[in-house]
């Protein structure tokens, strides 16, 4: 599968004007918005894992959808906040203010074109508490328009501490995009002990930059990874995100 490709008819932008505005029930339809970065994976994956996989999770879900889900994929977004990452070349960050103000004109658009159903599905860690706040301000500034904050690593698929570009990630882009991943550069690293002990529950949460956690980038056991892994992180978070997505067309408010 190219992680890419939004099966077409599934995809906003490949519409026309006039077919957007002639849509039928544009106020059930259910508009997603992927939300990627662009940031260190560590030395075996590109930069672009955290956009690639929403938009591979996006895909998969989408062809489990029927007909009767209308369901459009809006153009990913390709740049997160990921200031937690500058320390590591490559990566590239927005400000949270930029990344609200880029989420909040978005909808402002969508509203204006008759839209009131939005998803918005974030694939990044560092991206969440924004994600949260403009879901919360488009809503507010559009009381007829629901948005859905959806985050793909929120149901967790293992017990262990697997942060960034480690198994899991690691494992889906084997699946998904093997060509992009130098498995021969993959390490295993855990942030250092006397961190370890706060971190991530038990202690008293603090603000981490990536570079308190790990040397090279990754922060988990990128050499556990395996295709077949990949494949199953992938069916169960686009059953998930299938069932969100339908779940969001026949939401019922008041
Ligand atoms: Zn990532």
């Amino acid at each position: 599968m190219n992680a890419w490709s939004i099966p077409r008819h599934r995809s906003f932008a490949h519409l026309t004007w006039a077919e957007i505005r002639d849509m039928p029930d544009k106020a059930h339809a259910v508009l997603v918005q992927p939300i990627g970065s662009t940031e260190q994976h560590g030395p075996h994956l590109p930069l672009l894992v955290d956009s690639a996989i929403g938009s591979a999770v996006l895909a998969a879900a989408m062809e489990q959808l029927g007909d009767d889900v209308p369901a459009l994929a809006l153009p990913p977004l390709h740049y997160g906040k990921s200031n937690e990452h500058l320390d590591f070349a490559g990566t590239i960050s927005l400000e949270a203010g930029t990344l609200l103000a880029v989420l909040m004109e978005t909808a402002a658009s969508l509203h204006r074109a008759g839209f009131r159903r939005l998803a918005l599905l974030n694939a990044h860690g560092g991206n969440r508490q924004v994600v949260e706040i403009a879901a919360r301000d488009i809503h507010v500034r559009h009381p007829e328009m629901w948005v859905f904050p959806l985050f793909i690593w929120s149901a967790p698929v293992r017990a262990g501490l697997d942060l960034h570009a480690g198994d899991d990630e690691t494992s889906l882009m084997l699946a998904i995009m093997p060509d992009a991943v130098r498995a021969d550069a993959a390490v295993t690293e855990h942030p250092p002990a006397t961190l370890m002990e706060g971190f991530p529950d038990g202690g008293i949460p603090f603000a981490w930059s990536s570079r308190d956690l790990t040397v090279s980038g990754v922060v988990g056991d990128a050499r556990a990874a395996s295709a077949a892994k990949g494949r199953g992180i992938l069916e169960f978070q686009a059953a998930r995100l299938a069932q969100e997505i339908r779940a969001i067309h026949a939401f019922k408010p008041g």
